[in-house]
């Protein structure tokens, strides 16, 4: 029981700071400002990660422990309490929040901007397209993680032409000005974008927090 009680635990990895000794980060001042440690819509520092862990381990024969750790994943979704979205410029590693940099501070302090685009790409990209599954396979077709982790979308229709897809959709993404949504976009597509029209949107209000600054 004891063996078992020390098996894997994502929480184990807090523990234990990688290299031997307290990381660079660990020795930060605790009153180091973290800009990006809120929700990037409606900046609540409100959050909470769900964590899943998943593992193959191997059983020693004597002691009933685990001798080899053979597959190891551990996966995390940061979402805000107060708007409850999910929070894709954040990410869950050694036991921490961590921002994902190229990312967070356009999210943070940039503006909702809502792009009418195509995207036309091989139809070899995109697995199914149509049924339930086909928003989500035609918005991975077009702008693969980024569509699914990051943007708001939504597929309005497409069109097949010999071996291409055509995918109309409206995207909604964070960005500090137009020129940046627009690389956003091109960086993200997985094949021939147009804009035909791109929007500021105003950014939701924030919630409301004694923390807020
Ligand atoms: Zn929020």
């Amino acid at each position: 029981m004891a063996e078992a009680e020390r098996g894997p635990n994502p929480r184990d990895q807090d523990l234990q700071p990688r290299g031997g000794g307290p990381s660079e980060r660990d020795l930060r001042p605790v009153d180091e400002p973290r800009p990006w440690l809120r929700c990037y819509r409606c900046w609540s520092q409100n959050l909470e990660a769900q964590v899943h862990y998943d593992a193959i381990l191997r059983i020693d024969p004597e002691s009933g422990g685990f001798s080899e750790r053979l597959d190891e994943v551990q996966e995390a979704v940061v979402q805000c309490l107060d708007c409850m979205h999910d929070q894709p410029h954040l990410t869950f590693t050694d036991g921490r929040v961590e921002p994902v940099e190229d990312r967070w501070e356009r999210m943070v302090t940039g503006t909702p901007w809502v792009a009418s685009c195509t995207v036309t790409v091989d139809q070899d990209l995109v697995e199914v397209c149509s049924g339930p599954e086909a928003a989500d396979s035609l918005t991975y077709g077009a702008f693969g993680e980024g569509g699914t982790r990051e943007f708001f979308t939504h597929v309005r229709f497409h069109k097949h032409d010999e071996d291409k897809i055509t995918i109309h959709l409206l995207v909604e993404l964070y960005a500090r000005s137009s020129e940046e949504a627009t690389e956003v976009l091109e960086e993200a597509s997985r094949g021939a974008l147009t804009i035909t029209s791109l929007a500021e949107e105003s950014r939701p209000p924030a919630a409301e927090s004694d923390e807020a600054h």
